[in-house]
């Protein structure tokens, strides 16, 4: 049909991740609202969104606090900058609720529109702090394979996924590390500690080839997202973070997914015991209901930061909307939901729950490793199960399964060769029943479709 939502989008859009013009192999899905977990389009079928939209819409798609903090905050002052020292009120409560609930006991803020930005911002933050101190060369960064850091030209280059080769990514001086993913990447005989203990080796000999003193930062998800939701190794932090201090490389987390809850605590870096000089957030930061990035930097970035800044006068960066007061307004809001009317208390409440089915479906006859943490899984499924043979083609099952899933109802994520599942922090028990049920009939229609 020529005028129909699906024609009209398939004729006119540039979707990020897609082809053009097909959209999807099933072809777009045009949504109109939401309700709670669930998403109804303009076909009039609802699905329960085990994405959260992408991670960040985890109070659901009606949160009446939320809307009127946003309704409230258009009506007094819906839109500035933060240039030249004039700042909308809201972006300074926001910052100084960052800090607050951050692992740092000062610190400073600063804001974008989105995690890329905040990563790209970090990144030139870190250069211009090099320069200023004399150290022009500290410049390299460290990122680690299958991370997930952005799409603009800087974080893209820190992001460890092939595809950027397209734009003749990584931009020169952008590393990437090892992936901590044991259960792929571990060797025949290697215990999970060994594997752990190489990883670490692996990172110092990196960092001894390229020279500490040209390497300007670290950057690190504390449980990868988009790579596939990959939790670390056991003792990989521990490993880790004494090879960068023993070369005073800072530790940037990297908070844009598990920020907010999504692992349990706050923090990942909570999670993990880590202990970062700077945080980049966004994503649940505002429950995805107003674009909005933020770069924390610890006690002592934020000195250096304002040395730097001193001495050139300036810090010469921002965005037109850097503290939009709207975007910070819903933010202010979201981290008293999440963290103050229970939010992330409902997450470790169901967390056992949601890993005791997650892990269930390691036997299915597709699984193969089950992992996750808090309220974020991914089931990986294999060819072969003994032999965690991979399917051809690093999509297609998965896939496929996700295809099963909208028939279902159920909107999940295939990453590579997994199926992701990061569902909003409102869930309960029936409703994990109900997105694990749906995930069930869809791997075993799609085992039966492979029998055939
Ligand atoms: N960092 C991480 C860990 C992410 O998962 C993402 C997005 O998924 C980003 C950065 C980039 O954020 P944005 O898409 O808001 O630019």
């Amino acid at each position: 049909e020529p005028n129909s939502w699906e024609a009209r989008a398939m004729a006119n859009v540039m979707a990020g991740f897609t082809d053009f013009p097909t959209l999807h192999e099933r072809g777009p899905m045009i949504l109109t609202h939401g309700k709670g977990v669930r998403l109804y389009d303009t076909a009039g079928r609802d699905y329960l969104d085990a994405n959260s939209g992408l991670w960040n819409v985890v109070c659901g798609w009606d949160h009446e606090g939320l809307i009127e903090a946003m309704v409230a905050q258009t009506r007094r002052f819906p839109a500035y900058h933060a240039f030249f020292g004039r700042m909308a009120d809201t972006s300074v409560e926001l910052s100084e609720k960052l800090i607050e609930v951050s692992p740092f006991a000062t610190g400073r803020v600063f804001f974008t529109n989105s995690g890329s930005e905040a990563n790209d911002t970090m990144v030139k933050m870190l250069w211009m702090m090099n320069r200023a101190e004399g150290k022009p060369e500290r410049r390299k960064i460290i990122t680690r394979i299958n991370s997930y850091h952005g799409v603009t030209a800087v974080s893209a280059s820190m992001t460890g996924k092939p595809y950027n080769e397209h734009f003749g990514l990584p931009l020169p001086g952008f590393l990437h590390a090892d992936c901590p993913h044991y259960w792929r990447f571990g060797e025949e005989g290697e215990s999970e500690a060994e594997f752990t203990a190489r990883m670490a080796r692996n990172l110092e000999e990196l960092i001894e080839r390229e020279g500490p003193e040209t390497i300007a930062g670290f950057f690190a998800e504390p449980v990868m997202g988009a790579g596939g939701v990959i939790p670390p190794s056991k003792g990989y932090f521990e490993a880790i973070q004494p090879v960068l201090k023993r070369h005073g490389i800072p530790f940037i987390s990297d908070e844009v997914i598990c920020g907010f809850g999504r692992t349990g605590a706050v923090w990942g870096a909570e999670t993990y015991g880590i202990e970062p000089d700077a945080i980049i957030a966004s994503k649940a930061l505002t429950c995805g209901f107003m674009p909005l990035g933020a770069v924390i930097l610890g006690d002592a970035f934020a000195e250096r930061m304002q040395a730097a800044a001193e001495k050139i006068e300036e810090f010469p960066h921002g965005f037109t909307s850097s503290g939009h007061p709207v975007a910070c307004a819903v933010g202010l809001k979201a981290i008293e939901i999440i963290l103050e009317e229970g939010l992330l208390a409902n997450v470790r409440m169901i967390s056992p729950y949601f890993m005791k089915r997650l892990n269930a479906l390691a036997d299915h006859p597709l699984g193969g490793e089950a992992r996750g943490i808090g309220l974020m899984g991914a089931l990986e499924v294999v060819a072969e199960k003994a032999t965690k043979t991979p399917f051809d083609g690093a999509l297609s099952v998965s896939e496929r399964i996700a295809n099963a899933c909208l028939d279902q109802g159920l909107i999940c994520r295939p990453l590579g060769q997994a199926v992701v599942l990061c569902p909003p922090f409102i869930m309960d028990e029936t409703l994990l029943d109900e997105m694990f049920d749906k995930l069930e009939t869809a791997l075993d229609k799609v085992a039966e479709g492979l029998k055939a």
